[in-house]
């Protein structure tokens, strides 16, 4: 699994590093950034869940 995220499109929501915070934290203007972009296996169902959750669409996850 990978996943990346759109900076131009997050709205700083903050749904995603509360979701999966060992995968995504943000800026200190909110902005997504991804922490590691290779997802081990005890973060991807919460990764998924974050893709789901963030309300731009700024998150992919590829599987
Ligand atoms: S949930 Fe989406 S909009 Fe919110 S900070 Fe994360 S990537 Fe940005």
């Amino acid at each position: 699994m990978r996943v990346t995220a759109d900076h131009g499109v997050c709205v700083g929501a903050g749904m995603c590093a509360l979701t999966a915070p060992g995968v995504f934290d943000q800026d200190d203007d909110g902005i997504v950034t991804v922490l590691t972009s290779d997802i081990e296996e005890s973060h991807r169902d919460a990764v998924r869940e974050a893709g789901i959750l963030c309300p731009s669409g700024a998150i992919r996850v590829v599987e």
